[in-house]
């Protein structure tokens, strides 16, 4: 019955009606009683102390002051009036201001008469003042009994305007909790709330918005936040468990002649740690029975495309087809020839299927493809048009992921009658906390540590006034032989203006090297040409090349050990560090450098600092993440991942922590919730299943 009475639509609640309700449902989403009670408020005031006029700091917080308004004046303005009262206490005085409402205040309000007002004061001209106070007679205010901590709800201007302040909404949730009375069915079983001391759901709830104490408030929010994480994972490693068990994947239980012999005679380097025990995860992955849908995370420069090769042979071993997709022309040609050197005495059939492949091409891999005769197919989005028919494809690699969305993942997918397995690579590196929330669906392999013998790169910032030092410095590096990458922003709504950055950065590059080879490569030249230029680049006919972020992703020119990130204060950390990944291949010392103007926002200096202070991609994720909030990381955002109520993905993190323990736990004991124990989580979980509470993720 309280799931009927929570359903409830918001119009019918003791004063909202129409109009309100449909200020409520446009601005917050509030359809019914059960969305008011889940509207948490964001901060509290404490209104258990009081401040006198004397003890008022300059930080315009709110405070509560008792005292008496000696004097009200009408004060004219350029636009309107504004209606001032000097409000004293034993210390000093303060000026109370309104701009609206002045009659009603002029009319009720009592001289010399004591008050508890309470509000933001501002400082100006060596007076207090505290525009719009709240205001209570001293009488009234001892004979009303009133929560310690007052809430404060989210606000939009519509709400402002339509009048819903934060007391209305106070005064809504107050009936709205009377009404239901309280009687909230449990959601979580009562082992879990003995273990983790959780006050109950009810409690929480009430609590949440009219805290007794500052005590209560924490276990409220403890208790609601922990839910919250609590029913995201459970679906999560549900949905892994069930993937698991439903869908069956190839089982390649042979390592035969393709891996042994390529590990054994031509591996071209010793496989680092993290490498090796990432290709034994997938190793076992794909030898389990059920389809692996494995993220390999690493950043930039730690050695993925080995670990693609080398899964993609363990397919091979077992008499299938793999193929190999990645985000760009450019890097597709790079794999390409990549694993063609790599695999040259191994006798295999590798293709290259880009939206370019002229059409004689594109029949043969067509018909090849289907027959079998193609071993490893690498390409583009061109993968997974219709006419891109498998033989059998065994395994799909996906090459910086980030750059893909949800639907072409699925595509892969069904290549086969049976999906294929699959290993998605990113090199962005995603915060342990963010990719247990957003991929915890996945199983997850990390490489943590680079290939022996790497230097950092050097990374400085410097303005544009030093912008001579730093060609001199380029041609200082160009003499001893090395490349320099120039990248230019890419903003895609003025890509017009770009373009113009760009070229007249390449006139000026022009001008001032005018005895060196310069390359230039941007969004708008055709494929073909994009890959010419890039391609004189690679064979160092080129010294310099001149680029807009295409060049961010993946591409590997060991020779090149100078970046140069122009308006650097444009780019997001993620994408600073991935630039920063195209230098520091080869064994010279590399150098980053950050130019940018005089005028730098704090976000931006926090960005450049970063950047400046560590090579470290996770660390600069977890800033990124900080900066930014997980909503606008890459990727992040069509998940929904971020309709979080209460929790905050990252200062919640050890909570977070706890309800993954305890989910995987629980479902390890009792994989359906068929236990009486569990009753409380199963009807819960099937609730929000059913109301799409829990949103999907990628799948
Ligand atoms: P990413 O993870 O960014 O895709 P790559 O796979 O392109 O990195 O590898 C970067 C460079 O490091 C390549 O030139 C590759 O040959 C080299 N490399 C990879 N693994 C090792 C290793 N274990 N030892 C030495 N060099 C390695
Ligand atoms: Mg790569």
């Amino acid at each position: 019955m309280i799931q009927n009475l929570l359903q409830t639509p918001i119009e019918y609640l003791k004063g909202v009606g129409p109009n309100r309700a449909e200020v409520l449902k446009k601005e917050l989403n509030i359809q019914s009683y059960r969305d008011l009670i889940n509207f948490f408020p964001n901060r509290y005031i404490d209104k258990t102390g009081f401040y006198k006029v004397a003890q008022l700091q300059r930080n315009s917080s709110e405070v509560q002051i008792v005292g008496k308004i000696v004097h009200m004046k009408m004060v004219e303005q350029k636009r309107g009036k504004r209606l001032v009262a000097d409000f004293v206490d034993d210390t000093g005085k303060i000026e109370l201001i309104w701009f609206r409402g002045h009659k009603w205040i002029k009319e009720n309000l009592k001289l010399n008469t004591p008050y508890v007002i309470f509000g933001k004061t501002n400082w100006y001209n060596g007076t207090f003042s505290m525009p719009h106070p709240e205001m209570e007679l001293v009488a009234d205010y001892k004979r009303n009994l009133r929560p310690a901590m007052q809430p404060v709800y989210p606000s939009t201007e519509m709400l402002q305007k339509k009048g819903i302040t934060n007391r209305v909404i106070m005064k809504l949730m107050q009936a709205v909790l009377q009404q239901t009375g309280l009687k909230f069915s449990e959601s979580l079983s009562s082992s879990l709330g003995k273990e983790l001391k959780l006050i109950s759901k009810a409690e929480a709830l009430f609590n949440i918005h009219f805290p007794k104490n500052q005590e209560l408030l924490a276990k409220a929010q403890f208790r609601l936040k922990f839910e919250e994480l609590f029913f995201i994972q459970l679906q999560l490693l549900r949905k892994n468990m069930l993937h698991k068990q439903k869908i069956k994947g190839f089982n390649f239980d042979q390592i035969g002649d393709h891996f042994n012999h390529f590990y054994n005679d031509y591996l071209p380097f010793d496989l680092t740690n993290a490498q090796k025990r990432v290709i034994k995860e997938i190793r076992s992955d794909m030898g389990s029975g059920a389809q692996m849908n494995r993220l390999l995370q690493g950043d930039v420069g730690s050695g993925k495309t080995i670990v693609a090769l080398m899964s993609m042979l363990i397919a091979l071993d077992n008499k299938f087809q793999a193929c190999l997709m990645a985000p760009t022309e450019i890097l597709s040609i790079q794999h390409y020839n990549g694993l063609k050197e790599l695999c040259e005495k191994l006798d295999l059939n590798i293709y290259l299927l880009t939206g370019s492949t002229k059409t004689a091409m594109r029949r043969e891999i067509h018909e090849k493809l289907e027959n079998g005769e193609i071993d490893i197919l690498i390409g583009t989005h061109a993968l997974l048009e219709d006419k891109v028919k498998f033989h059998n494809l065994g395994l799909a690699v996906i090459d910086e992921q980030h750059r893909f969305g949800v639907a072409q993942r699925a595509k892969l997918w069904k290549k086969n009658h049976i999906p294929p397995h699959v290993l998605v690579m990113t090199a962005t590196p995603i915060p342990r906390t963010l990719a247990m929330s957003l991929y915890g669906d996945l199983d997850i392999s990390v490489i943590d540590e680079l290939p022996p013998g790497r230097k950092p790169v050097k990374t400085v910032h410097r303005y544009d006034s030093n912008r001579l030092k730093v060609f001199a410095f380029i041609r200082d590096e160009i003499k001893k032989g090395r490349q320099v990458y120039i990248v230019y922003p890419l903003i895609q709504e003025s890509e017009k203006m770009d373009y113009k950055d760009l070229m007249d950065g390449y006139e000026s590059i022009a001008r001032e090297f005018p005895d060196n080879q310069i390359s230039i490569v941007h969004g708008q030249m055709k494929p073909a040409d994009k890959d010419y230029e890039m391609d004189r680049f690679v064979r160092a006919e080129t010294e310099i090349m001149v680029a807009t972020t295409v060049i961010e992703v993946g591409v590997n020119v060991p020779n090149a050990s100078v970046m140069i990130i122009e308006s650097a204060e444009r780019f997001g950390l993620s994408q600073l560090h991935q630039l920063r990944g195209r230098v520091g291949r080869g064994a010279e010392q590399s150098f980053c450098i950050l130019m940018t103007g005089h005028k730098l926002s704090n976000d931006s200096k926090t960005r450049l600092e970063t950047m400046t202070g560590t090579n470290d991609g996770f660390e600069i994720a977890e800033v990124d993440l900080k900066l930014r909030g997980p909503g606008d990381l890459m990727g992040t955002q069509q998940s929904g991942v971020l309709n979080l109520k209460i929790a905050d993905i990252v200062k919640d993190n050890s909570i977070l922590q706890t309800a993954r323990f305890y989910a995987s736990k629980i479902l390890k004991e009792d994989p359906n919730l068929s236990k009486e124990e569990n009753l409380a989580i199963k009807n819960a979980y099937a609730r929000l299943v059913k109301n799409k509470t829990i949103w999907n993720y990628i799948s």
